[in-house]
């Protein structure tokens, strides 16, 4: 099969991370049968530099017309790169904000997986990192508090702030579908967070939940409290397979699953529209102080792309591919220098590239 896919390097390590999903992209698909048409654009400080602004009309057209997008990462050094002198809406990661909303991207899945090889950078119990956890975290990603009417006001002479949490049935429907699809890709199983003992938005929320459910009849679907939630998260992490959520409590949540896999430089995650269509990149920044020595772990950009291949493009097999080449060089003892430890060999950005695609 043939797929364009529109490639958003970036700034700092940007290019080199998406230069090595590219290739192992191209190494599926030279085994598996497919073409990958990459278009280039510019988003970030390069855009910046070339066109004055950090996403042109004309960027977030191609991005648009392509089937997905894999992004690097953008961004600089704040206070020292001349970009950080503009105002807020023309800095690098202004882009990101435009690219998110100019392509309708509501639904963001954040995947927290510990590698076996990798639980002494767990912070938790020995006892409760053996166990292991494989979870994707299902945020809606445009309503809720931070998209609501706000407003800070004297109210009899006292300064008030209102912040208002708002969803509509629609909204909650078309993310309980996505997760719930995503369930079945997994284990089938979703875990819909919320605090329907307090508020509205949640009782709502697990109405049109459970009405969703009943099309999944192969899903097992539990409601948790997000406080309890958080509990959960660091003392049985392996319950949860996928955690559907609104807003703000993704937010928290999402942070709180990926801090517990200990290693940035492995989350990837991705942000879908209605449809197929969806931005994949990893989870972390542009690293500027490691930009460019070909010493950054390009692992989270290409699980993101294995995330377009599965979300987007429903080649699982394909995914399934990366992922396990990734869990075997791991098991083999290959290393980026920041997951290092003793006695394992360290490879570069490129060498961790290459042996990927030896090993799709
Ligand atoms: P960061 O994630 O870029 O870096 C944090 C630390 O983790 C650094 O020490 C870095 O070297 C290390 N690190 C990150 N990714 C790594 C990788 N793949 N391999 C090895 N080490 C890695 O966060 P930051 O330092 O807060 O931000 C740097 C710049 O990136 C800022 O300009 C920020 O605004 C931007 N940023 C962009 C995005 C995005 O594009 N989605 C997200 C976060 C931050």
């Amino acid at each position: 099969m043939n797929f364009n896919v529109a490639v958003i390097p970036g700034d700092g390590i940007g290019p080199e991370i998406v230069n090595e999903a590219r290739k192992v992209l191209d190494a599926v698909g030279a085994k598996y049968g497919h073409t990958f048409n990459y278009t280039e654009v510019l988003m970030g400080g390069v855009s910046i530099d070339a066109h004055g602004v950090p996403l042109t009309d004309e960027a977030l057209a191609t991005a648009k017309a392509s089937d997905a997008v894999l992004l690097g990462a953008v961004g600089g050094r704040v206070g020292i790169d001349k970009w950080y002198e503009l105002p807020p809406n023309l800095r690098p990661e202004a882009g990101l904000l435009a690219i998110r909303k100019g392509l309708g991207l509501f639904a963001n899945l954040r995947p927290a997986y510990l590698y076996n090889e990798l639980k002494a950078a767990c912070p938790l119990k020995e006892s409760v990192a053996d166990a292991g956890f494989d979870m994707m975290v299902v945020r809606e990603l445009t309503g809720g508090l931070y998209f609501g009417e706000r407003k800070t006001e004297e109210v009899n002479g006292v300064m008030t702030a209102i912040d208002t949490l708002k969803y509509d049935e629609n909204e909650i429907r078309r993310i309980a579908i996505k997760a719930f699809d995503i369930a079945r890709k997994r284990s089938n199983k979703v875990i819909s967070v919320d605090k329907a003992n307090v508020l509205d938005s949640s009782r709502l929320w697990q109405k049109v939940v459970n009405e969703v459910a009943k099309d999944y009849p192969d899903v097992t679907l539990e409601h948790m409290l997000v406080d309890n939630c958080a509990m959960q998260l660091v003392k049985d992490p392996s319950q949860f397979d996928v955690i559907l959520t609104e807003n703000m409590f993704g937010d928290i949540l999402s942070d709180e699953a990926s801090m517990i896999t200990g290693s940035i430089g492995m989350l990837s995650s991705a942000s879908l529209a209605e449809g197929k269509f969806g931005l994949y990149e990893p989870s972390h920044g542009a690293a500027p102080d490691i930009a460019g020595k070909n010493i950054a772990n390009p692992i989270a950009t290409i699980l993101s792309a294995a995330m377009m291949l599965r979300y987007s493009f429903d080649l699982d097999k394909e995914a399934n591919a990366i992922e396990d080449a990734i869990k075997s060089l791991l098991a083999d003892g290959y290393r980026t220098v920041d997951i290092m430890s003793e006695g394992m060999k360290q490879v570069s950005c490129s060498e961790m590239g290459d042996l990927i695609c030896e090993r799709v």
